[in-house]
């Protein structure tokens, strides 16, 4: 488990490099869980990720209620990372993103599945959660904790949950993970409606997909990405 310093340290570059990798543009945002405390989380400020620096990150308690704003606005989503973090005690790491590519894929019945090896790691099962399905004409945002627990209830135990017009939730069992994650999902949702446009799609199997998410969690694959990712996104490893 990484110390306090070392997890905003991760925390920061993470921002970096989800805007660098283009998986966050000005908005969207990337969480941690508190290394010293399990009911807390960690994120920055309301501020572009490319733009975080480690005086950027706040703690919140699992209501996503800020510990000490020191007058710094939160962002308005937050709701997302407390809602998965209370929920899901294997998860210490959310993203949520507005990736454009994942878009089509929230909103048409065409199920997002890992075409590629490195996606494997999404998982084989994407949920698509619909706000209006239970809260009629929103703003389409996650702006509170009745949005976030409707939101988990649809991610279940999976690893990602579309958005229906909006993006999506990632989550993972550490930075690294998420990060990675983030990038791949991405990907893959590029490459699945490329291959959907050449003709019939053969996706890797329930086997393959458990056996990639085995091959792409160890420290050590994370270790050789992270030191790629940071050295792209110019941040120390
Ligand atoms: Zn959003």
């Amino acid at each position: 488990m990484d110390d306090l310093n070392t997890t905003i340290r991760k925390l920061v570059a993470a921002n970096r490099i989800l805007a660098m990798e283009g998986v966050v543009d000005a908005f969207g945002h990337i969480s941690v869980r508190h290394p010293d405390n399990p009911n807390r989380y960690l994120m920055s400020r309301s501020r572009s990720p490319e733009l975080v620096d480690a005086s950027d990150i706040m703690e919140f308690d699992m209501n996503s209620d800020p510990i000490d704003a020191k007058g710094r606005q939160p962002y308005l989503e937050r709701f997302i990372h407390g809602a998965v973090l209370h929920a899901r005690k294997d998860v210490h790491s959310v993203v949520h993103n507005h990736s454009y590519e994942l878009i089509p894929f929230g909103v048409t019945q065409v199920p997002l599945r890992p075409i590629f090896h490195s996606a494997g790691r999404i998982g084989a099962h994407v949920p698509v959660w619909d706000i209006r399905e239970k809260f009629g004409d929103t703003k389409m945002l996650v702006e509170n904790n009745d949005h976030g627990r409707d939101l988990v209830a649809t991610l279940g135990s999976d690893t990602v949950v579309l958005m229906r017009g909006h993006g999506c939730a990632v989550t993972a069992a550490s930075i690294e993970d998420v990060v990675l994650t983030s990038i791949y999902l991405r990907v893959n949702a590029r490459l699945q409606m490329d291959a959907m446009r050449m003709g019939e799609v053969t996706y890797l199997s329930a086997g393959e997909v458990a056996l990639n998410s085995q091959l792409n969690k160890p420290k050590v694959g994370n270790a050789r990405a992270w030191e790629y990712l940071c050295t792209r996104a110019r941040v120390d490893a």
